[in-house]
């Protein structure tokens, strides 16, 4: 049985006091998720040792949105996942799509990401998805082939026993067209249909999120489904009430 996930992803926001505000207002609903589902939040790194200072002690987990392929050196700007441990960090989120796009990481590089974060403790976040030609084309499976086989090689297919997959079609992330339900669920069980190929056992445990435009109205009929254990929320895990309103969504289908 997989238990369901909900994990934030700020991006570039927050300030010292929204951050304090929203962690705080979220404590009491990952505490009460926690038998059923568990809750995470990605901050920005600035901000992860308030989260942890925030965090500490209750059942909601934190990460970071990224990590450097290092654990030290001479990489200027980077964040190392011996660092984000430090800072008490479960996860990373690896290879969302606005890294793969704004600063041109290919998936040979997020493996090495992944590689680096699983190696120092960190259960890596990995997001695949195609943009809407690819989608309109019926490219999608080519694509999320191509992210996944990339850590497949690098890493095995046992890597999957310690990470999440995080299905983000392009063309729903912010832009509040959601996948419907059926859509969502046909691509993640194409994705454990695919690493079922290597690895049946694996396939069947491994969680996989939906990410894009999920949110406190959509999450229901999405977490529904069999293959969706959960989601990657952008937007809408900002504001706290709507956050825990897909929380609920998360525990009333687990
Ligand atoms: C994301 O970028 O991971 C995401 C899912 O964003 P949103 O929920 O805002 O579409």
């Amino acid at each position: 049985m997989r238990k369901p996930l909900v994990m934030g992803n700020w991006k570039l926001n927050g300030t010292k006091d929204s951050v304090k505000a929203l962690v705080t207002a979220l404590l009491d609903s990952a505490n009460k998720a926690s038998p059923k589902a568990d809750v995470a939040v990605c901050a920005p790194a600035v901000f992860i040792g308030m989260v942890e200072n925030l965090a500490q002690g209750s059942s909601l987990k934190w990460g970071s949105e990224d990590c450097d392929i290092h654990t030290q050196g001479a990489y200027t700007g980077e964040n190392s996942p011996v660092m984000l441990r430090e800072f008490g960090c479960t996860y990373a989120i690896v290879g969302h799509s606005e890294r793969r796009d704004y600063h041109k990481e290919s998936s040979e590089y997020v493996a090495q990401k992944y590689k680096c974060a699983q190696e120092n403790g960190l259960i890596p976040v990995l997001c695949v998805g195609e943009s809407e030609k690819e989608f309109d084309e019926g490219k999608t499976m080519d694509v999320i082939r191509e992210e996944l086989k990339a850590v497949i090689d690098l890493c095995g297919i046992k890597s999957f026993e310690k990470a999440v997959i995080a299905y983000e079609p392009i063309w729903a992330i912010g832009t509040g067209k959601t996948a419907t339900p059926e859509i969502a669920q046909k691509v993640h069980s194409d994705i454990r249909a695919y690493l079922a190929s290597f690895d049946a056992d694996v396939a069947s445990k491994v969680q996989i999120l939906y990410g894009g435009s999920c949110n406190a109205k959509t999450a229901p009929a999405l977490f529904a489904q069999p293959d969706i254990d959960g989601g990657l929320v952008g937007g809408a895990s900002l504001k706290a009430p709507d956050f825990s309103a897909i929380i609920e969504a998360a525990v009333a289908n687990a």
